[in-house]
This record gives C-alpha cells, sequence and structure tokens, in this order.
C-alpha cells in the first residue's frame, strides 16, 4: 500500500535532509522494504505503534499507509520535523510527532492507555543496545508494549538472539533479551537498501515478552552477567568473584559446577544464580 506524498528522495532534497553520522541517520528509501518491516508489526489496526528516529519518514508513511491506528514519532533531528509535518497532514490526527531524544523519553507514558501498542524502528545503530536495555529492563512486567519489532546491525541480532550454542555472540544481551522475550531474526537488510549504505549488512529482529518470565530481579540478574560475562573466559568461580559473596557456595546452591564458563550457562542458569543471590546477601 503506498500513499500520494511525493517519493522520498525528493523530500529529503527539499528539507535538505543529508545524513548525518553522528545521529546514526542511515535511511530506507524502498517502499517495498519499509512495507515489509510495517507488515511485520502488523496487525496494525487499532493498534498504537511508537516508531523511534523517523527521519524524513518512510517508515513512518508505511505504518500509517498500512493502518497503524496511531504512530507516535520521536525524531530528535529538528531538521526532519517539517517533512514529517507534511506527513501528519495528510494523515490527521494518526501521527503524533515528539522531537526530542529517545533516550529521555517516557515511551510508556506517551503512550497512555492506548492498547495493544508496540515499538516499531529502523533504529539508530550508535544507541540501539542501549534503547533495547532501558525497554527490556523496565520495571513493569509484561511491560506496555506487546512486541518489539526492530531494526539492528546483524552482528547486534545475533546478539540478540543467542544462545550458549553460538558462543561467540551469546552474551549479557542475550540472557536479558531470551530471559523476558522471545526472540527471533525475521531477516536480513543488505547495506545497499540504505541511504548512506552503511558497512554492515543489518537485520529486522522481533522480540514478543514473555507473559510470565522466570522470577528473578533485573538488577540482580545484571549485575551476575556483568561479573560472568566480564571475564567470560575464566571459570565462574573466578569470575563471581566480584560479587562479594563465596562464588563456590553461589555456584553450589544452584548446582552449576565450578569450573564452567559463562558461555556455557543458559538464561534458567543465569536466573538460579541471581535468585541465589538474592538469598546469600539476604542472609549477611
Ligand atoms: N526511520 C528512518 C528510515 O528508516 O529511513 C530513519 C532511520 S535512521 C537509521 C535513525 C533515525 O534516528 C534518524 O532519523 C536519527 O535522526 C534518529 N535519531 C538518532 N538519535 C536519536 C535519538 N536519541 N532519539 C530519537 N531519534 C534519534
Amino acid at each position: 500500500m503506498t500513499d500520494d506524498l511525493p517519493p522520498l528522495r525528493a523530500v529529503v532534497a527539499a528539507h535538505e535532509l543529508s545524513a548525518k553520522k553522528t545521529l546514526g541517520q542511515n535511511f530506507l528509501f524502498d517502499l517495498n522494504l519499509t512495507a515489509r518491516i510495517a507488515r511485520a508489526a502488523g496487525p496494525l489496526a487499532e493498534t498504537t505503534i511508537v516508531e523511534i528516529g523517523p527521519g524524513p519518514g518512510g517508515l513512518t508513511r508505511a505504518l500509517l499507509a498500512e493502518g497503524a491506528t496511531h504512530v507516535i514519532a520521536v525524531e530528535r533531528d529538528s531538521r526532519c520535523l517539517a517533512a514529517l509535518e507534511e506527513i501528519a497532514a495528510h494523515y490527521p490526527g494518526r501521527l503524533e510527532i515528539i522531537a526530542g531524544d529517545a533516550l529521555s523519553c517516557d515511551l510508556g507514558a506517551l503512550v497512555g492507555a492506548r492498547r495493544p501498542a508496540r515499538i516499531c524502528a529502523n533504529l539508530p545503530y550508535n544507541i540501539a543496545t542501549a534503547l533495547l536495555t532501558r525497554w527490556l529492563e523496565s520495571a513493569a512486567w509484561p511491560p506496555w508494549f506487546d512486541r518489539l519489532v526492530l531494526m539492528f546491525q546483524k552482528e547486534v541480532a545475533l546478539r540478540i538472539v543467542a544462545t550458549p550454542a553460538m558462543r561467540a555472540d551469546y552474551g549479557r544481551l542475550a540472557v536479558l533479551a531470551n530471559w523476558r522475550c522471545a526472540t527471533r531474526i525475521l531477516f536480513d537488510v543488505q547495506a545497499a537498501a540504505f541511504t548512506p549504505p552503511p558497512k554492515v549488512t543489518s537485520s529486522v529482529v522481533e522480540l514478543v515478552p514473555r507473559a510470565k518470565p522466570l522470577p528473578c530481579d533485573v538488577k540482580l540478574l545484571s549485575e551476575v552477567t556483568q561479573a560472568a560475562f566480564g571475564q567470560r573466559r575464566k571459570m565462574l568461580r573466578q569470575s563471581l568473584k566480584s560479587l562479594g559473596v563465596d562464588p563456590a557456595a553461589l555456584l553450589e546452591k544452584v548446582g552449576i559446577a565450578p569450573t564452567k564458563r559463562a558461555e556455557e550457562i543458559d538464561v534458567q542458569g543465569f536466573v538460579a544464580l541471581a535468585q541465589a543471590l538474592e538469598h546469600f546477601r539476604k542472609k549477611t
């Protein structure tokens, strides 16, 4: 589905939106591709979508054309706002533009009571991991979003969906993401699809929040994974020393051999370690 707004290249030229590297600006002009990403976030009817970094509005237009009832688009680059206003005028009452930094926005508050709500974005790569970590560490769970459909560099996408079998990619991000969500890579996007093209292939990733993740304090899980993966080549009896409790006792309580390394422990194992850490800290 397309709209009768001007072609994106013409919009970029008219508003002089030369891409800024510091803002992670790699724009998508291919309507088939933006429609495919929008459909991956569907069905969109009666749905509120939060888009981070709409830029000149390629994905925004696809989300609206594919039927999103309401799009809240958060853009830091004020040069893009006039182009986004033109889209808002074309879809009256359906596009809300927020000028600001997504890292300091309370997206849940912007969405309010509207449900279902989800995030769909071609993320600025320089802050993509920081944004995802923030959303995954939400105090409230299940969170306000029922799905995340996000473009990352492929290397980051692999780190999100990794299991212990994928040793090089498996780390803190995979543990956090897969503890709270079911994750999968939907499809890859070649560098040539972007203007300007980045140096790497990208991937669209889907994360669906689990209704009931294994019970665990997110801060303690973060502490445990930081200690373990911070020294990933070392055995856990060594790397977990920084937690300030006896690592041998901690590992014995959860039945993990002290000679194991971080990359051999699955999400369930890390959750058990975080629960045991809470237990030991309460005792002392
Ligand atoms: N959605 C557009 C597309 O697909 O063509 C642009 C995607 S581009 C990869 C990333 C966008 O995020 C840019 O428009 C950039 O200005 C914006 N951006 C960068 N940092 C941001 C931040 N902290 N908060 C909100 N938007 C940001």
